[in-house]
């Protein structure tokens, strides 16, 4: 498959120019609603999706305490706060505390609007005192190079919030990355399933940053370091069902403020930067779960289910014959 490099325009004074969205102007408030395609795909998968959710967060935390990375950025409510210092402090880390926000968290923020979460670093303690620092001075590249993200990246992400810091990132990155049939408005996008960002809006992902395009070789490294210290702590599952999941095609298109993603099992709308017009970006996929909806539309499939198999996909790279 054709793999066209982004178009890029240097800039001597501003790095580079992004691709971003042309935009009206208003903001719409932070929301995220969702839609399953069935009660059968929503008892078999939002259950999963959940289990993934906080293998996460744990797994992003043992990269830490097994040396993958120096720091973490975490959220954590007032009432984990001393069991995470806790924790942390036995394996020689140091939490230091960055800011205290209103949860977003539908559940808690119904049940009490007042509920917070305190942002914070974690690391060995000189490493997290630096990261403090460079997260108050915006220092992108060293607060990135702490939580172990990949240079490449760390430089388009400053790049990027050095020209707009408030743009719509999924898009900036589809049309980094894009493969076929790039036209101005839709994008066809494919790149590593590992380096699927799309579902970050439900916490599945597999790695912790926004990849500088669907085909960065250290994001794919990263992602490979994250799954072995899953895989190390017994989250076979939760990885498993990551990896199947990034591997579904969907459809993301934003108008007029309002973003919308289409899967095969549940539909999303959210929050996202005011367009006067559509803008669309498909993700193609590998694999289709056997509960999925049909249709004619992409991203939906018609024929019988094809189900990811952990043991045949040759791109896996969680149960890949290498790993
Ligand atoms: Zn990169």
């Amino acid at each position: 498959m054709r793999r066209t490099e982004p178009s890029l325009k240097a800039d001597a004074n501003r790095g580079y120019s992004l691709p971003r969205l042309p935009r009206m102007d208003f903001v719409l408030p932070e929301f995220l609603r969702s839609m399953w395609v069935s009660d059968e795909a929503r008892l078999r998968w939002q259950p999963r999706i959940e289990s993934i959710s906080t293998a996460w967060r744990e797994m992003e935390w043992l990269t830490v305490v097994e040396g993958v990375r120096p720091c973490v950025l975490c959220s954590v409510s007032t009432d984990g706060w001393s069991e995470l210092r806790n924790r942390s402090k036995k394996q020689g880390l140091t939490v230091v505390p960055l800011m205290v926000q209103r949860s977003m968290s539908k559940g808690s923020a119904a049940a009490n609007p007042s509920a917070m979460i305190m942002r914070a670093v974690i690391g060995r303690r000189r490493d997290a005192k630096r990261f403090a620092r460079a997260w108050a001075n915006l220092d992108c590249a060293e607060a990135g190079a702490l939580l172990g993200y990949p240079e490449c990246c760390c430089r388009f992400f400053a790049d990027a919030m050095r020209q707009s810091a408030d743009q719509e990132m999924l898009w900036t990155v589809a049309a980094r990355s894009y493969t076929t049939g790039a036209e101005s408005r839709l994008l066809r996008v494919d790149g590593h399933p590992e380096l699927n960002i799309f579902w970050r809006y439900l916490g599945v992902k597999a790695v912790p940053h926004i990849p500088c395009n669907l085909n960065c070789a250290d994001s794919l490294h990263l992602a490979e370091q994250f799954a072995g210290v899953g895989r190390s702590a017994g989250q076979e599952d939760a990885i498993a069902w990551t990896s199947e999941i990034l591997r579904w095609p969907l459809e993301w298109s934003v108008l007029h403020g309002i973003a919308e993603m289409k899967t095969p099992i549940v539909k999303l709308c959210t929050n996202s930067v005011a367009t006067r017009s559509r803008f669309t970006i498909r993700k193609s996929g590998s694999a289709y779960p056997e509960d999925g909806a049909r249709g004619v539309d992409f991203p939906f499939q018609q024929q019988t289910a094809v189900r990811t198999s952990r043991f045949t996909d040759g791109l896996h790279i969680i149960y890949g014959t290498g790993q």
